[in-house]
């Protein structure tokens, strides 16, 4: 098993301190090219000089990929300094999932040969009038004698100007529908002139330095042996590395995120007003607790979405779209919180110390609509709803009791994991959701704790199961609703903004959900800080409120020690998040 913190620490090491403006990738730097435009092409060297690309390539193909978590907290490293340089190269590795996940094992070699002779990847999915709607794509490959010919055009697709590589998702039976699309691999060097076209560049609100462009597809041949899995496994394969797109890509919300505070305390914990601190005024100190449990919420979710890719690949369909909605519409409000500590410097483009919170809110929105954007996530697990509420209402004793024990190996990261297999991955759930499941098994477990607990930890545990329970309790209401909605509306429920609001709420329980089990069951691998009672019932006050936003739970003794696990966190230089992951200041 990968000495994650240590990988971290040294990657950390590599990069520098980001406020040392001739390090090897400054916020200074970042932010000017930014301002330039300029696409970050001696970060995205700096980093696969380092090896981070090995992180994404499977070892059968010369990688070192074996745990998604490692690749995905890396990235979190990477996307704190700049957003950009990730989704850059986030973009390669989505690319190449294609591969890994139904490719021949030349194909997997031969790509990852690429990727690591500093060549990239595009994905080429996206059409100007078909966005979320895949199924209506209408580049279209005909077969031709020992190979295909490629027509249309592939637009809002990051590296495609840039790339050496475009995986094209076309259609490949006049028909179309779910086999009727297949993924073919576009080595842009192997093709014959004038039959693919790079579109102009779009400028971005955000991620200024991206190659946001296109590709038209012109009679463009390509040989049979350009085909990504089966012929009319297009959808498949896009929908499964669109399960990891959809999980990875949070890592940048969470980054962005973690910027954001970070300057914000640089801010609160220096600017003296009223005769103190910023960050001793009670309502600001609050804020910023609330926006660092909101950062801790997030990684709690996320740890047991990374690591279900893996324990419970049946299982991607759910966790994905769980996470893709609720991480990123949760972290949106945080943002727009800490501007309100920072006050008016978050609006200074430049500021040497504060100008990158800007930069962060503006790149922060990639992971809203990339790989299905938010509203796409709300439908697929809509879509699911009635069966993962019926589940998880039932409580099946059989089912409960393996879902408590999937739940305990899913957020306990020492657990050992077989290496990751994306083509294990289903496209359903078929109604099970093991760590909503489990829930209520846990919250017996936490009122166990609390009776065995002393002191405050006694008095947190049994408020920290006291919400808990009241947020499981949400499921029957959601699982009434529901029954009600389609008893009322019949099958146009499936439509209804109701639906997605009840799916909507159902991502709160999973993130509550999560909070319990990394309690419960990865207490050692969280930093010690962080294991504290109090620490879970301000988290979970977070879920609760979205219940009943005017709700208070923690009282202030609670507060303080979760502002006082932030400071130190802050001026000891780690991530915001419940492992102990070293940063540069
Ligand atoms: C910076 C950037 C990078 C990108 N990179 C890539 C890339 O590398 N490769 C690639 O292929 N594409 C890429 N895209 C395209 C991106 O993934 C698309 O934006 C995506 O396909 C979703 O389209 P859409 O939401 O913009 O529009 P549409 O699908 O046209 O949807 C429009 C609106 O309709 C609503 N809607 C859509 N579906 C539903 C639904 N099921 N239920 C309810 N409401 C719905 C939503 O409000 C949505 O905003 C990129 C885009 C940007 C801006």
């Amino acid at each position: 098993m990968t000495d994650l913190p240590a990988l971290m620490a040294d990657l950390e090491r590599h990069l520098g301190d980001p406020f040392a403006q001739d390090g090897p990738m400054p916020f200074s730097r970042v932010l000017d090219m930014d301002e330039r435009e300029e696409y970050p092409h001696e970060f995205v060297d700096l980093l696969a000089s380092w090896g981070l690309y090995d992180w994404i390539i499977p070892v059968e193909a010369g990688g070192r990929a074996v745990h998604v978590e490692d690749g995905f907290n890396l990235y979190r490293l990477v996307a704190r300094r700049d957003p950009t340089t990730a989704t850059a190269m986030v973009i390669t590795t989505l690319s190449y999932m294609s591969v890994w996940t139904a490719g021949t094992p030349e194909q997997r070699r031969h790509f990852a040969d690429v990727i690591r002779s500093g060549r990239k990847l595009a994905w080429g999915l996206s059409e100007r009038r078909h966005g979320s709607d895949v199924l209506a794509n209408e580049t279209a490959a005909r077969r031709t004698e020992g190979g295909w010919l490629l027509d249309g055009e592939k637009w809002t697709i990051g590296n495609a100007t840039v790339a050496d590589v475009v995986m094209v998702f076309a259609r490949t039976s006049d028909k179309g529908g779910p086999g009727g699309y297949t993924v073919f691999a576009v080595e842009k060097g192997t093709l014959a002139p004038g039959s693919c076209e790079h579109l102009p560049h779009d400028p971005l609100h955000g991620l200024r330095g991206l190659d946001m462009s296109g590709v038209r597809l012109r009679d463009c041949f390509v040989p049979d042996s350009a085909v990504v899995g089966r012929v009319g496994q297009g959808l498949e394969v896009a929908l499964k590395s669109s399960q990891l797109a959809r999980v990875a890509i949070t890592s940048i919300a969470m980054s962005c995120t973690d910027t954001a505070l970070r300057t914000t305390l640089d801010f609160a914990t220096r600017r003296m007003i009223f005769g103190g601190p910023v960050s001793e005024v009670p309502y600001s100190r609050r804020r910023l607790v609330e926006s660092y449990a909101d950062l801790l919420v997030a990684d709690a979710l996320t740890t047991g979405a990374v690591r279900s890719l893996q324990l419970a690949p049946e299982q991607a369909s759910i966790w994905s779209s769980v996470v893709k909605y609720f991480v990123p519409t949760l972290l949106q409000e945080t943002l727009a919180r800490l501007a309100t500590v920072l006050g008016a410097r978050h609006y200074l483009r430049t500021h040497p110390r504060y100008g990158i919170f800007q930069k962060a809110v503006r790149d922060f929105a990639i992971a809203d609509f990339a790989d299905g954007n938010t509203v796409v996530n709300l439908k697929n697990i809509a879509l699911q709803l009635g069966n993962l509420v019926a589940t998880a209402v039932e409580q099946d004793p059989v089912k409960v009791a393996a879902a408590v024990e999937r739940t305990a190996a899913l957020f306990d990261p020492a657990h050992p994991m077989e290496p990751y297999r994306p083509a294990d991955q289903q496209l359903f759930s078929r109604g099970v959701d093991d760590p909503v499941l489990a829930l209520r098994s846990a919250v017996d477990a936490l009122h166990r704790a609390a009776a065995e607990a002393r002191g405050r930890d006694a008095a947190c545990l049994a408020a920290a199961a006291e919400t808990a329970g009241e947020i499981a309790g949400q499921l029957d209401r959601i699982a009434e609703e529901h029954r009600k909605l389609f008893s009322d509306l019949g099958k146009e429920a499936g439509q209804s903004a109701e639906l997605y609001d009840l799916a909507e709420q159902y991502t709160f329980v999973s993130a509550a959900a999560a909070l319990v089990h990394l309690h419960l069951h990865g207490r050692e691998a969280v930093d010690p800080a962080l294991r504290s009672p109090a620490v879970l019932l301000v988290c979970l006050e977070r879920m609760l409120r979205r219940f009943h936003p005017t709700r208070r739970v923690a009282g202030p003794q609670e507060v303080a020690e979760v502002a006082e696990a932030l400071y130190r966190a802050h001026s000891e230089g780690r991530l915001f998040s419940f492992r102990s992951f070293p940063v540069n200041r």
